[in-house]
């Protein structure tokens, strides 16, 4: 074992104007902490200055380290890339925003010092918007009715984990990742804490409404079949209903005789069969196209260059 006590993990997209700052404000946490530590960024596909301010730290500060992606692949693909560089016992996750606030860092320790292998700030959700929060309430809501594992609302992925719970994490070889399910899927002590949602310091959030959906669409069908199961139940309950519908109108027929008003009726149930069958439609497709995606077994991002690579490279020039 290196000794190395802890590990911070930063994945950064388009984070140049905010890296300086951060990096500061990380550095000022971790030196009066008087334990081992490294910091491994990810620089996930940047088209700005990122790349190349993470290759001058790393020059400077033989503790800082970093990965860089041929292309954005996305954040669970540069968390799992610096989850796989860090060799600390304990490894701190965190965005480069400053919404995830160093100052926390001595706390998570602490915490994960009294035996806890996952240590877990969860932010309030003030200063959000009331749409957005509302949203997120009612999808962690249907997650946890739908899912094996508990999401903790208001938990992203900020959080320190323990060198076992690390392992574990990287032990699973599926490359569709939603981590927030993984965290918890690979469960050990966890510990919470709650403390004040902030603004991003600078920068855009890289998350529009139609980038949330999706994520909110990929963790709800990662984890299990249950939306297949409900699109069954959902089959049944319909078709149960139309049967009933179909002995009352022969009921009413016999009893009263025809009559020719009901094309609506008729009309209604056509459109939300089609609904139904649409949305199971795909449900199964969503399945098969995860199942495509895995068979294919490709690495779940590809590497332009780290800071070993780089220092080689310089090395041979000299
Ligand atoms: N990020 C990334 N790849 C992406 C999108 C985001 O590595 O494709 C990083 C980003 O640099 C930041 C963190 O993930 O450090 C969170 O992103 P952001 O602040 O945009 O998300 P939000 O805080 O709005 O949820
Ligand atoms: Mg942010």
């Amino acid at each position: 074992m290196t000794g190395l006590q802890l590990s911070v993990v930063v994945p950064c997209f388009n984070e140049a104007e905010v890296l300086g700052t951060f990096h500061s404000a990380l550095l000022t946490v971790l030196d009066g902490l008087s334990t081992p530590f490294e910091i491994c960024y990810v620089d996930d596909g940047s088209g700005d200055a990122t790349r190349e301010l993470l290759a001058g730290l790393a020059l400077r500060d033989e503790r800082v380290h970093y990965t860089a992606f041929s292309r954005n692949f996305g954040k669970e693909a540069a968390m799992l890339a610096g989850l796989r560089m860090s060799r600390g016992a304990a490894v701190v996750i965190m965005d480069a925003d400053l919404q995830h606030p160093p100052e926390l860092i001595p706390r998570m320790l602490e915490l994960h010092r009294h035996g806890y292998d996952q240590v877990i700030p969860r932010r309030d959700r003030a200063g959000e918007g009331v749409v957005r929060s509302a949203l997120s309430h009612t999808y962690y809501a249907l997650v946890r009715r739908c899912m094996d594992v508990e999401l903790i609302d208001g938990s992203g992925d900020f959080r320190l984990l323990s060198r076992r719970a690390v392992e574990s994490v990287l032990s699973l070889p599926e490359s569709n990742r939603f981590s927030k399910g993984i965290f918890s899927w690979i469960g050990f002590d966890t510990v919470s804490f709650r403390y004040r949602n902030s603004e991003r310091v600078a920068g855009r959030s890289k998350w529009g409404s139609r980038r949330l959906l999706n994520y909110g669409i990929d963790g709800l069908l990662s984890f299990n079949n249950r939306p297949l199961r409900l699109a069954i139940y959902t089959g049944f309950w319909v078709l149960f209903s139309a049967l009933a519908y179909a002995l009352w109108t022969v009921i009413t027929v016999v009893l009263h005789g025809a009559d020719t008003p009901g094309y609506a009726t008729l009309l209604t149930a056509v459109v939300a069969l089609s609904g139904i069958q649409l949305v199971t439609l795909g449900v199964i497709g969503e399945y098969v196209g995860r199942i495509y995606h895995e068979a294919k077994h490709r690495p779940p991002y590809v590497v332009r260059e780290t800071d070993a690579t780089c220092r080689t490279l310089r090395e041979r020039r000299l």
